[in-house]
Formats: C-alpha cells, sequence, structure tokens
C-alpha cells in the first residue's frame, strides 16, 4: 500500500488500522481491547496485551537469528576514540546480567529507575534492564543540573538511581557523581540505592552502603529473564518541558511504543532488520529512547551510540567518517548540529574526504530546518534530507514522508512534510474552528491519537488532560503553531507557548524566570526565546529591579547566568539578562512575552487590544536596541 491508502485506512478505521499493525509484534499474549477510552478523556492502545520490549529488542532477534550481527556501535571521539561492536548476542548478556543485578536489588515490575548517564553502552544496558524486568524507567539528561534531578527523583520516586563517574561535554569532563549526590541531598524521596559506571578518566567516590559499582553488584548473580507486562503498562517515563517549572512526566506504555515504533521504523525511515542506522543524539531526550535504543533495536539494525560532538575529535567531518566507517543507511539529527558543522566547514570540504556511498538519507527534526541549512546539506550529500516533526507527547513522528512504503508522499521544501499515518492534523483558530488552508492556527490532531503517544502524565492523568487536551474539545493540543497548504502539507512555525528550543533542546522559559527571580535584586523578569543563526534560539532575560536596587546590570547579568546554569544546567545557554524600567502587560497583569519576542526578532506586530500602557513598547524597544539585542 501507498502513503494515500494507508493514511486513509488510518484514518476511517483506526482500530482495523493499528489492529493489523499489532500483529507485526510478537505479544506473549495478543491484544484483545485494541483501543480504550479513559476516563480522563484520552485513549489507550493495546491495554490487555502481553508483551515485554526488551524481549523484542534482544531475544526475538537472537532466537530468530540474529545473534552475531551488532546491535551497537558505540564510537566515543569524546572518550579518546573508544570504539565497540557489540552484537545481538552480547548485548543480551549484558542486559540479562545487570537485570539480575538490579532484580538483587530489590528492583520489579512496576518499580522506577533513574538514570543519569552519558552516551556510554551502559545507558542503553541499563534503560533495556528495567524493560526487561517491567520497571520504568527514567533517563534524565545529563546536562541537568541536581536542582533538575531533584524535581525528578521526587516525581518519579526511583528505587535506584544509574549514573556514571562523568560525562564529557567537549573536552571537558563532567564529574557525575557529585552532581547524583547533590539531588539526592534535595530529593525529599531517596533512593535505596546508586549505581556506579567507573569511567578511567575520574573516579567516583562511593559511599557504602547505598552506592554500588556496576561491576561489583553483577558479580555472582543471576541472570534475569523478561517479565511479562500489560500493553498499557509505562515501559518509561521522560520529563520534558512544559509552560510551567513542574517537568511533566511523559509516560510511554510498551505496547503502544512497539507498534508504533516498528511501523515507523520501516515505513517512515524505511529501515529494514541489518541496515545501519544512527540518530546522532542523546539518550537523554525522546530521540534517544525511540530512535537510538528502542526503534533500531526492535527492527533488527544496528544502531550507532557516538559520544562527541559533530566538529570535535578531531574535525567537522566527524559525522562523515562515521557514516563511512559503520556504512550508515540513514540517519538522523536536529538541524543545529548540521549547522554547526557548516559554520568550521563552510565548503564541506571534509566530507569528500570519506566514501558516504551507503546514505539513503538523512532525516532533521528537533527545531526548524532553515532553507539554507537544506540547501546546503542536500547539496553536499546528495540524498533526499527529510524534515518531519514530533514530539517528547508522541514518541514518533507526526509528520513525515514515508520512505519505506512504495509510493510515498513527495517532499515538499519549508514544509514538516504530510501528517502520517494515524494523526488526524488540524490548524484550528483560538476558539477552535478550522481555518482555511494557508492560514496560521493552532495545530491539533482529532483524537484519537495513534499508538505509541502518551496518555497519561505520570501520576497525574487530570494534568495531561489539562495541558493537551481541554484546550480545543476532541484535540490534543501540540502546542505547536502552523498551516496546512492546499495539498494538506504541514509547515510549522513555532510553539504558541513558553517553550524554546536551544540547540533542538525543549526548555521552558517559565523554569529560568522561576530562578532568575529568585534573585534578591530582582521585582519581576519576562524569559523569552530570541532567534539565534547557530542554535535556533538563545533565552534572553528582561529584568526589572526592585526599587532602590542599584546593582551593575553587567554584574546581575554575571550572577543570574550563573545562578540558571546552576539550577537548570549549561543547557540552558542562558547568557544574557537586560534591566528595563517596565515590562509590558495586559490589563489583567500578563507579560505580554509573545509581543517581546517579536521586537527581539524585528518582526512586525499588532497592537494587542488588552494592552495595559503602550509607551512600553517603544521604551523597551529603545532599551534593547542600546543593547544590541534586535534583530
Ligand atoms: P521535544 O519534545 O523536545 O522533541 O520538542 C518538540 C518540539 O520541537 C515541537 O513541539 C516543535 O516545537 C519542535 N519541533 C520538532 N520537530 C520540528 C520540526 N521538524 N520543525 C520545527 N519544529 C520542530
Amino acid at each position: 500500500m501507498g502513503y494515500n491508502e494507508d493514511y486513509k485506512a488510518s484514518i476511517e478505521n483506526p482500530e482495523a488500522f493499528w489492529a493489523e499493525q499489532a500483529d507485526n509484534i510478537a505479544w506473549y499474549k495478543k491484544p484483545e481491547n485494541i483501543l480504550e477510552k479513559t476516563e480522563h478523556g484520552s485513549y489507550k492502545w493495546y491495554a490487555d496485551g502481553e508483551l515485554n520490549t526488551c524481549y523484542l529488542a534482544l531475544d526475538y532477534h537472537v532466537e530468530n537469528g540474529r545473534g552475531d550481527q551488532v546491535a551497537l556501535y558505540y564510537d566515543s571521539p569524546a572518550a579518546d576514540g573508544i570504539k565497540e561492536a557489540i552484537t545481538y548476542n552480547d548485548l543480551l548478556a549484558r542486559v540479562s546480567r545487570f537485570a539480575g543485578a538490579l532484580k538483587a536489588q530489590g528492583v520489579g515490575k512496576g518499580d522506577r529507575v533513574v538514570i543519569y548517564m552519558p552516551m556510554i553502552p551502559e545507558a542503553a544496558v541499563a534503560m533495556l534492564a528495567c524493560a526487561r524486568l517491567g520497571a520504568p524507567h527514567s533517563v534524565v539528561f545529563g546536562g541537568f543540573a541536581p536542582n533538575e534531578l531533584a524535581i525528578r527523583i521526587d516525581d518519579a520516586t526511583p528505587k535506584v538511581i544509574i549514573t556514571a563517574s562523568c560525562g564529557i561535554e567537549f573536552d571537558k569532563k563532567i564529574a557525575y557523581k557529585p552532581l547524583v549526590d547533590k539531588a539526592i541531598e534535595l530529593s525529599t524521596n531517596k533512593p535505596d540505592h546508586t549505581i556506579v559506571v567507573q569511567r578511567p578518566m575520574i573516579k567516583a567516590e562511593m559511599t557504602a552502603p547505598r552506592d554500588l559499582d556496576w561491576n561489583a553488584c553483577q558479580e555472582g548473580v543471576e541472570p534475569a529473564g523478561c517479565t511479562p507486562v500489560k500493553g498499557e503498562d509505562p515501559l518509561y517515563v521522560l520529563y520534558t518541558s512544559g509552560t510551567t517549572g513542574q517537568p511533566k512526566g511523559i509516560q510511554r506504555d510498551n505496547g503502544g511504543n512497539a507498534v508504533a515504533l516498528n511501523y515507523a521504523l520501516k515505513n517512515i525511515y524505511g529501515m529494514q532488520p541489518g541496515d545501519v542506522w544512527w540518530a546522532a543524539s542523546d539518550v537523554g531526550w525522546v530521540v534517544g529512547h525511540s530512535l537510538i535504543v528502542y526503534g533500531p533495536l526492535m527492527g533488527g539494525c544496528s544502531a550507532i551510540f557516538f559520544e562527541g560532538k559533530p566538529i570535535r575529535n578531531p574535525d567537522a567531518g566527524t559525522f562523515w567518517r562515521i557514516i563511512e566507517e559503520y556504512g550508515v543507511n540513514s540517519m538522523f539529527c536536529a538541524p543545529t548540529a548540521y549547522r554547526a558543522v557548516r559554520k568550521e566547514d563552510p565548503t564541506g570540504g571534509l566530507s569528500k574526504k570519506y566514501d558516504l556511498s551507503s546514505l539513503r538519507c538523512v532525516f532533521v527534526a528537533g527545531e526548524k530546518l532553515d532553507s539554507s541549512t537544506y540547501t546546503w546539506l542536500s547539496e553536499l550529500l546528495e540524498v533526499p534530507v527529510l524534515d518531519h516533526w514530533w514530539q517528547t507527547e508522541t514518541g514518533w513522528p507526526m509528520t513525515a514522508p514515508l520512505m519505506g512504503l512504495p509510493d510515498p508522499s513527495d517532499v515538499r521544501l519549508g514544509s514538516t512534510n504530510k501528517p502520517v499515518p494515524g494523526y488526524d492534523i488540524r490548524v484550528v483558530d483560538g476558539e477552535g474552528n478550522e481555518v482555511e488552508a494557508n492560514e496560521t492556527g493552532n495545530i491539533v490532531v482529532k483524537l484519537p491519537m495513534p499508538p505509541g503517544v502518551a496518555w497519561t502524565i505520570w501520576k497525574s492523568p487530570e494534568r495531561f488532560t489539562s495541558s493537551y487536551l481541554s484546550t480545543f474539545e476532541g484535540y490534543y493540543h501540540t502546542g505547536d503553531g502552523g498551516f496546512k497548504d492546499d495539498d494538506g502539507y504541514v509547515f510549522i512555525t513555532g510553539r504558541t507557548d513558553d517553550v524554546i528550543n536551544v540547540s533542538g533542546h525543549r526548555l521552558s522559559t517559565g523554569e529560568m524566570e522561576e530562578v532568575v527571580s529568585a534573585h534578591p535584586a530582582v521585582a519581576e523578569c519576562a524569559v523569552i526565546g530570541v532567534p539565534d543563526s547557530l542554535k535556533g534560539e538563545l533565552p534572553l532575560g528582561l529584568i526589572l529591579l526592585k526599587a532602590g536596587e542599584d546593582i551593575a546590570e553587567e554584574q546581575l547579568e554575571k550572577e543570574l547566568v550563573q545562578m540558571v546554569r546552576d539550577q537548570v544546567g549549561a543547557l540552558a545557554c542562558f547568557r544574557k539578562a537586560v534591566v528595563v524600567q517596565r515590562l509590558p502587560k495586559t490589563r489583567s497583569g500578563k507579560i505580554l512575552r509573545a509581543i517581546l519576542r517579536k521586537i527581539v526578532a524585528n518582526e512586525e506586530y499588532k497592537m494587542p487590544s488588552t494592552i495595559d500602557d503602550e509607551s512600553i513598547l517603544g521604551e523597551i524597544t529603545d532599551q534593547l536596541d542600546q543593547r544590541g539585542m534586535i534583530k
């Protein structure tokens, strides 16, 4: 079937379409209950099926003759060029052993495990071992500061935290264990144990009996088998930024995730068992879950596990070297990485040193793909560069070209392409009425969403409903704005809420505002996203000082930068703060952040009818202009 037939079938009769797709994975017990509406208005799939995600990712392939194939190629330019090729046999043995060690520490079905690790193979082993036991993991990106880790620990209440002695950021070794110790100190719900991978570059200090060594805790343990779980049982909880300071624990189920990723890998990415796939991201993000670990392994591919930066060790040819060395067939990456490569090597001369003939196409997502990066990349690689759009909440793409179908939809420049089967995408105005083609509005998805998409927030189903399902009755609210053209191609223009995207990382400005407001000199503040040619967006703080405060702007900026770094993490890239006299507000007292964003981006804006005092806008424009902040 081609794109049109698949899409039509999925929308006209979702239950039949996804029941058929469910037949493509190996269940212990096939689901009878294909689709069910929850009492909170969301929909879950395959609730009563029984399966194990780790079985599908490892045991299944070993049982079917794929044991000697490489499952993961670990390549770490960051850690002095270490490389490792781990076969399915080997990975299964490692995961079973480590799952046995977790079991010995009392971790069982339903218990949570937090993973705070760099891109070392042990991170994949830890995730898969949790899946094997039916224990939902929650991976926290290694760039998050202890305070952020503590918030996630308190929400997930893990029995165990798995970490490593250090991560590597560019050429800097960052000790992780002290960050974990600090996070545990800050948290109310202390885990029973931490398990620590000791890397050779930095040795972590261990405190008995809480801290256990990764190797030592596996000695003499019985390898663990797969625990069957229900389709609706959570595989993982992944925290993502919302509009408030409290991150949302996006809960992904085992059944929907397995079926959706199996469908996506073959039909969107066009990957077959034995192919080599590379998602250049981190296990701390949804891409890491879906496209570094679970998707490619369930699909019987060989996946690259890359620890490094595209422009280092030794140069901006690193991406091309990896493609040649492992014969990568398809890769995924956020556009920001290609912008960084292009900055270092504008002509792309380094790519000519390598044989890139294995590459079939390149997928990009996570942030807007600008046309100049698109043109540069497609001319350089001479393969299709395919933009597609998804979110942590969905776990897999909502719009994409379907490269695995015999008749995919054509690709359209500037668009993230057509809705993927299962996603009935609409564009609505503020009142929820559908707008005409080419008119910008809120992008929503008609319920039910397809399998794999989250249907609840960890321990907080009401929050799922209030965040996603209550703004527009009967629709899932994506938080993105954009339009559909005459042929139904989707164009994403950006977030409609206070979430910003820095180097493809989703961050809440509300979270940063909470940190900035805690400074003793700050009366009020607004943090907004400013366009940046390399990182997509960067945060900017607009600060109102308390009366009588005379702290120098430079000093204040320095202190605020440090505070955000310490409490949110270096990944926020908060480097600029400007003191202003007043902030523009509505008559009801809401800061007009959308207008501020337009001012710094030097875009035209309509004066909102609800503004309290228009003169503030001119005043702020002058101040930002003086500091050279206007694009
Ligand atoms: P995350 O949940 O961190 O994956 O971030 C999801 C958000 O990233 C989306 O809601 C969009 O705002 C943005 N995004 C993802 N993919 C694209 C894309 N291809 N083009 C534009 N924005 C994107």
